[in-house]
Formats: structure tokens, C-alpha cells, sequence
């Protein structure tokens, strides 16, 4: 018994289970995932990478297509200057000559075009006068006639030196107007100094001299806007020269000319670099970009023959134009330019994902250095989609894992608690076999050892035999048919009866086997035939069951009712007792094979746990329902429900 009653131990079976079932394959999984999902990032900058080369190249072709396009026009030599971009200029040079359109674009230029300059020989007794005899007014007489020359450079002399004579004689107001005469001269120079400069820079002067403050800056504000439009064309140390004296002038008002500046100085690069290396070093067609004074000017040039033209752009030209044609072919890349003479590019914080490539100009060709780069938003898109469909599909298989794991462990633990069932019925049943088995022995023993036993005495004690003996029997019995039903081998005959007749006969047989042991057991059959189609052994065995559990299961009321009752199309069997009651929610559970109940069990009632399950077996063998009603502590009824027939 002892060994019968030996539970099987699940716990420690169950955590290996879990462990090669649940844990493993789900560690595995989501090791695989993460190898998986590493390996996709690394092939996503991959792409990116080879994204941000093409995206380069393609930046670089496009640029290299857009300048030799240009070099080519510019080295046509029927090509003319005409409408340059705006914040550029076309320059066509020869070696002692440039041109630049628009001219007010440079700010000065490498080559000026020589002006007509005053002979020095009709001065000559002027200039004896003035300084040798130092006779102003002989000298200023002179000057006067010599004003009315017909040689414009003869006269543009004169009045220079008129106006000089008049500022030594104090006489600045009269030295200020002929200084606005001589601002007329525009094409005579002196010492290569255009007169009309020279004399719209000495009027500013004066100006200043006799504090006429408010005329001086409107003549110097004057001066300089007419720089500025390139009025004329000096060298870089004539432009600097005025520059700075009208930076003196007018301070911080004033704007400075700060492209037409770096255009000149381009110019003037390309100008030195063609003249001092001739048909030497600098290729005929070519660009080049230089930092002038901390900005961008890029410089295109083509050649042929004597002359060479070309194009000089600053910053914007080069964002407007390059940039976007560079931008456009980048596609979702982002370009930026630096010199390669220049101070070299900002350093670009990369931030997350963002790749960069630099393609410098000695690599490309190119003048600038291009920074290209893709920034982390680029294609990123796509390549979360397809991280968030692995995630699903390992998530997809970590459910389905662990719903397998679950199934098997619960199967597991089904047939865990079949076994352990299976040990109790076991037990079970050799108790039941045991009861019957004693008092078989214990009578056997009275009969032969006390010979002097009364006939009534003899008789009692054979009756005992003769119940344990039928107990026995109905034990072996009930358990053959379990096993058959069980293999679906119980044939069932059925035969037309009355319930009613079946029932009393089973109560009267039934009434023996409790004889003595204080049961009220009571039965009622509606007046009338209950004809029902059955096999008369098995629902007397269904009936025997509950009552045999409703003498089991009665505590101290030992009241057992029977009644049978039918209605249009049913017969009813009640068995109810007052006994220990079914706890609500076990009604379902006392049916299945094996099940007893912790009441029945723990106050020592013999029972193999197959009784229920039996009855249900031969009710629905029989078309009909098994039902219970039950209240714990008051008592259960159970109803057998059976067609009714045709008497
Ligand atoms: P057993 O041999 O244990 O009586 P059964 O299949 O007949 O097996 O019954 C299953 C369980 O149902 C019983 O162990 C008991 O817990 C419960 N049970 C059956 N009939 C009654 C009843 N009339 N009153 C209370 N509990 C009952």
C-alpha cells in the first residue's frame, strides 16, 4: 500500500522541462535575434555608405560636366563676354590688357589702359615763376592763359596747377572751384592717377581743411559710390590708395566693396599666374578656387592663343550655381564646399548615424574640396520597416514557442495528475476489496472455531457472508464494466421497461444492503407507467451508484428520497440525500474518472473514484442526461433524465 500511495514528484521534472522546452530555445532565439538585428544595422551603414560614395561621385561628375562645358565656351576664341551670373565677371585678357564685364565687378585690375598725360613744356614758365621767383600772382596769370588751350591735356595741366597756386595763396575757396572743374576731365591722367580723381580727392581734402564737414562726407560719400560702380580703372595701388583715404574719411560708414575686391583679386591671381609662366605651367583650360580674405571666389578660365578668357565667381555665385548643381546630383546627400587653399572645412559635428566623405581636389579634380554628407533620416525609413518585421517575427516566434512550451508542460502536468489519480484508485480499491475480504475471514473464523452456535446465530452469520460476498462480486463487477466501457466494449441491450418497476425492485434489494444501519430511505413513483428503452442491469447499476454514494456521503441526517417522475417526453430518477453537499465549482469535476473530492478523502470514505463517471457513461449510453444539484453541508440530489417511450 505503502508504495501504491507514492505520489510522482514533479517539480524537479518540471524545471528541466522548462528548461529544455521554455528557456533554451527562447535564449537561443533571442540570441539569434540580436546577432540578427547587429548584422542588419552593420548591412544598413553599409548601404549608407556605398548611398553617400555614389551620392559623392555623382555630385563630382556633375560639377566636372558643368566646368568643362564652361572651359570649353570660354576657350572658344570667338567667344564673347555677355551678361555674366550676378556676383560674377567674364574677364577677357591679352598681356597688356583686360577687360572685364562688368567692369564695375573688379574693384581694380591687373593691367590699366593708358591715359593721355599734359606735356610738361608749356609749364615751364609757370613753373619758373611759382617756385624759382616764387611769384604767386605771375604764376597764377600764366596758369590762366595756359587754361585756355585747346589741348584738353594742356588744360587739364593748367588748372591742376592753378588750383595749387590758389591753395598756396590761401585763396582755398577759388582752388575748390577749379578743382570741380578739373572733376569734368575723364580722359586725361596724371602720373597714370585719372585728373578727375585726383581732383575729387583734393576738393575732399580742402573740404576737410576749411571744416566744411557736412560737404566734405557728401563729396567723399560720392567719391566712393563712384568707386564702387567702377567708374575707373585703377591698379591695385591706386584703388588701395583712395581706399584708405576714404576709410579715413568716412569711418565706419563706410561700406566696403568687399567682392569686387576679391573678383580684382582673382583677376590679378590668374592674370600673374598666365603672364609670368607663359605657356608654361598654367594649363590652357582649368579652375581653381582660392580663399580671398576669408571667403570663396572660384576662378575658371580657358585659353587660346594670345588671349584667355575667363570667369570669376564669389561665395553666392558658387552656392547658386555649383552648389545646386552638385546638391542636385547628390541626390539625398548633403554637399558643402571648401577651398583647398582656405582654411580647410568647420568640423562638422557628425551626430548619431550621419556619415561623411570628403572628396578632396587633388583626388577629383575639381577646385574645391567637397564634403558630402547623409545624414541619419536618409533611408532610414526603409531600413526601421524592415528592423520592425524582424522584431514581429522573432516576437511571432517567441509567442509560438512559448505557447508550444505551454501546451507541453500542461500535458505534462495532465498526465502527471492522471497518474497520480490512477495511484489513488489503485489504493482505492483495495480498500474496498479489503472491507468485504475481513468479514468473509472473520465469519469463516466464528463458523469453525464456535461449534456451539445457535441455528439463528448460524443463520445471521451466513447472511453476512453471503453480503460480503455479493459486495465482492458487485466490487469485481462494476470494475470489469468500467474497464470495458473504458475500451468501448460494453455492449448495452435495451429493452422497453418501466422506470418505476426498476426503481422499487433496486430500492427493495438495495433496502437489505443497508438493513441496520439507520437510513430513512424513502421512494415516490408518480402514478402512471414510465416506460423508457433500457438495459435493465446497467441503469440498476447506474441506480445502485448513487445510492450507494448518497449512503456514503450522508452525515448525521440519514434521510435518502427516490422518486421518479416524467413529463411530456422525459422520465426522471431523483436520488436525494442530506449528507456533506458538493462545494460550488466541483459539480463538473466529480464526473471526470478518479476525481474525489478533499471531503470524501479526508473523512475516510471508501470510494474509487469511478462511480460517477459510470453512470454518466450509461445514461448517455442510454440518450439521456446526468444532472446534480447540490448545496455543501445540506445535501445533493443527482436525476437521471431519460427519453420517455411508448408504453
Ligand atoms: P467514489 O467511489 O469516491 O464515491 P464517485 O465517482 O461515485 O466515486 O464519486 C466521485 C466523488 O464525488 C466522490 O468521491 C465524492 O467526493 C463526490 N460525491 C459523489 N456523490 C456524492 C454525494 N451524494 N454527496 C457528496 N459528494 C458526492
Amino acid at each position: 500500500m505503502e508504495t501504491l500511495s507514492r505520489r510522482p514528484r514533479a517539480p524537479r521534472g518540471l524545471l528541466i522541462l522548462f528548461g529544455t522546452v521554455v528557456a533554451l530555445p527562447a535564449a537561443t532565439l533571442v540570441f539569434l535575434g540580436v546577432r540578427l538585428l547587429q548584422q542588419d544595422r552593420e548591412l544598413a551603414r553599409q548601404r549608407r555608405a556605398e548611398t553617400l560614395q555614389q551620392a559623392s561621385d555623382r555630385a563630382v561628375r556633375a560639377l566636372d560636366d558643368d566646368l568643362a562645358t564652361l572651359q570649353r565656351r570660354l576657350s572658344d576664341p570667338s567667344w564673347r563676354p555677355s551678361q555674366a551670373p550676378p556676383g560674377t565677371a567674364f574677364v577677357l585678357m591679352a598681356r597688356d590688357e583686360v577687360r572685364a564685364d562688368p567692369p564695375a565687378a573688379l574693384a581694380y585690375s591687373p593691367v590699366i589702359p593708358r591715359m593721355k598725360e599734359p606735356p610738361t613744356a608749356p609749364f615751364g614758365e609757370l613753373e619758373a615763376a611759382e617756385f624759382k621767383a616764387q611769384d604767386l600772382a605771375k604764376a597764377l596769370e600764366v596758369s590762366r592763359s595756359l587754361a585756355g588751350s585747346t589741348d584738353p591735356a594742356v588744360r587739364a595741366g593748367a588748372l591742376l596747377r592753378q588750383a595749387r597756386i590758389l591753395r598756396k595763396m590761401g585763396r582755398s575757396a577759388d582752388a575748390l572751384a577749379i578743382y570741380d572743374m578739373l572733376a569734368a576731365f575723364s580722359t586725361i591722367s596724371i602720373n597714370g592717377s585719372p585728373v578727375d580723381l585726383l581732383a575729387r580727392r583734393t576738393r575732399c581734402l580742402l573740404l576737410a581743411e576749411m571744416k566744411r564737414t557736412g560737404e566734405h562726407r557728401q563729396e567723399a560719400a560720392a567719391l566712393d559710390a563712384d568707386l564702387g560702380a567702377g567708374r575707373w580703372q585703377l591698379d591695385r595701388v591706386g584703388y588701395e590708395y583712395v581706399s584708405a583715404q576714404l576709410d579715413q574719411w568716412l569711418g565706419s560708414a563706410r561700406r566696403p566693396h568687399a567682392d569686387a575686391e576679391r573678383l580684382a583679386a582673382a583677376v590679378e591671381w590668374l592674370h600673374q599666374q598666365w603672364t609670368r609662366t607663359p605657356g608654361g605651367e598654367l594649363s590652357p583650360n582649368g579652375a581653381r578656387s582660392l580663399s580671398v580674405a576669408g571667403a570663396l571666389v572660384t576662378v575658371v578660365w580657358g585659353s587660346a592663343g594670345g588671349r584667355m578668357a575667363a570667369l570669376v565667381g564669389g561665395q553666392e555665385h558658387c552656392q547658386r550655381a555649383w552648389l545646386t548643381t552638385a546638391q542636385t546630383a547628390a541626390g539625398p546627400a548633403e554637399v558643402s564646399f571648401f577651398t583647398a587653399a582656405g582654411p580647410g572645412p568647420p568640423p562638422t559635428p557628425v551626430a548619431g548615424d550621419t556619415l561623411v566623405t570628403r572628396r578632396s581636389a587633388a583626388d577629383t579634380g575639381l577646385p574645391w574640396t567637397l564634403i558630402v554628407t547623409l545624414g541619419s533620416d536618409v533611408d532610414a525609413a526603409r531600413f526601421e520597416g524592415r528592423r520592425r518585421m524582424l522584431l514581429a517575427g522573432l516576437a511571432a516566434i517567441l509567442v509560438l514557442v512559448a505557447a508550444g512550451s505551454y501546451l507541453v508542460v500542461r500535458s505534462r502536468n495532465r498526465e502527471i495528475a492522471l497518474a497520480r489519480l490512477q495511484s489513488d484508485f489503485i489504493a482505492a480499491v483495495s480498500h474496498e476489496f479489503r472491507t468485504p475480504l475481513t468479514a468473509l475471514r472473520q465469519f469463516n473464523e466464528l463458523l469453525d472455531e464456535a461449534g456451539d452456535l445457535t441455528p439463528e446465530k448460524r443463520r445471521i452469520y451466513y447472511q453476512a457472508q453471503t453480503r460480503a460476498t455479493e459486495r465482492l462480486h458487485r466490487l469485481v463487477e462494476s470494475l470489469l464494466d468500467f474497464g470495458r466501457m473504458e475500451a468501448g466494449r460494453r455492449p448495452y441491450t435495451l429493452q422497453r421497461v418501466d422506470a418505476g418497476a426498476l426503481v422499487r425492485d433496486v430500492i427493495q434489494e438495495f433496502q437489505r444492503e443497508i438493513e441496520g444501519r439507520g437510513f430513512d430511505l424513502r421512494c415516490s413513483v408518480e402514478p402512471g407507467e414510465h416506460p423508457v428503452d433500457a438495459d435493465a442491469e446497467a441503469l440498476a447499476r447506474a441506480l445502485w451508484n448513487l445510492l450507494d454514494n448518497a449512503v456514503k456521503y450522508s452525515a448525521d441526517r440519514r434521510e435518502i428520497d427516490v422518486s421518479v417522475g416524467r413529463t411530456s417526453d422525459r422520465v426522471s430518477i431523483s436520488v436525494r440525500d442530506r449528507g456533506i453537499g458538493i462545494p460550488s465549482g466541483d459539480e463538473k469535476r466529480i464526473f471526470q474518472k478518479f476525481v474525489r473530492l478533499a471531503a470524501a478523502t479526508s473523512r475516510g470514505i471508501k470510494g474509487s473514484g469511478i462511480g460517477l463517471a459510470m453512470v454518466q457513461h450509461i445514461v448517455a449510453a442510454h440518450g439521456g442526461t446526468l444532472r446534480v444539484a447540490s448545496v455543501e453541508h445540506e445535501g445533493s440530489t443527482f436525476t437521471i433524465v431519460l427519453p420517455l417511450q411508448e408504453p
